[in-house]
């Protein structure tokens, strides 16, 4: 089975992108390629930082590699956090500092406060540089909501659901998450190429 590197440590993301890829592509992390450098991400957009993981890869180890970057997008703030969204209330900022910005932030603005996650996958194989992108639509709540998953999902709820990503199983959020059709483009450009 051909072999892809995917940019990334995170085993929430690996475990996620594994399975839509089972049968496929064999997915190797940068722990299994013996790659441990910390590689910044540097770029002012989810494309550019996409690419900076990717073409390390390929530039250090000459492997097809893809590496992705996601970004929470609101439309009273103009599209922040964005690209900055693990940062967002600053470099050392937890996922619980970042969600308390956001409710602060949005604290005059009505209901709905519009809002979508944007995951950009970047891609380098054998035939060129590919990106794919996957977004979905929802608004920010007022308070948190639920327990599961992690970063902004107590706080958004998606578009034709009740619930906030928090309230929602692994299976049910990556089922319309932004990664997960993000993937799912990645995976059907593999599959035509293997036709
Ligand atoms: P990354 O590019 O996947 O590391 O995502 C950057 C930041 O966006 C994370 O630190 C989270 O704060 C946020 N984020 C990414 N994906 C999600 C998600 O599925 N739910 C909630 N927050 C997310």
């Amino acid at each position: 089975m051909k072999k892809l590197v995917f940019a990334s440590n995170n085993p929430h993301k690996l475990e996620e992108i594994r399975a839509i890829l089972s049968g496929q592509v064999e997915v190797i992390s940068l722990a299994e390629l013996g790659c441990h450098d910390d590689i910044a991400e540097t770029a002012d957009s989810l494309e550019g930082n996409a690419l900076i993981k990717a073409r390390y890869i390929w530039e250090h180890y000459g492997c097809h590699c893809f590496a992705d970057d996601t970004g929470l997008e609101v439309a009273a703030l103009d599209g922040a956090p964005g690209v900055r969204s693990a940062r967002f209330a600053g470099d050392a900022a937890s996922s619980e500092d970042n969600v308390s910005l956001l409710l602060e932030r949005l604290g005059g603005v009505a209901s709905p406060r519009r809002a979508r996650f944007r995951t950009v996958i970047a891609l380098i194989d054998g035939y060129g540089t590919h990106f794919f992108e996957g977004t979905v639509e929802g608004e920010i709540l007022t308070e948190r909501r639920g327990t599961h998953g992690f970063g902004y999902d107590p706080v958004f709820r998606p578009e034709g659901s009740e619930r906030s990503f928090a309230e929602l199983s692994e299976a049910e959020k990556n089922a319309l998450s932004h990664r997960g059709r993000a993937v799912a483009r990645l995976a059907s450009y593999l599959r035509a190429l293997k036709d």
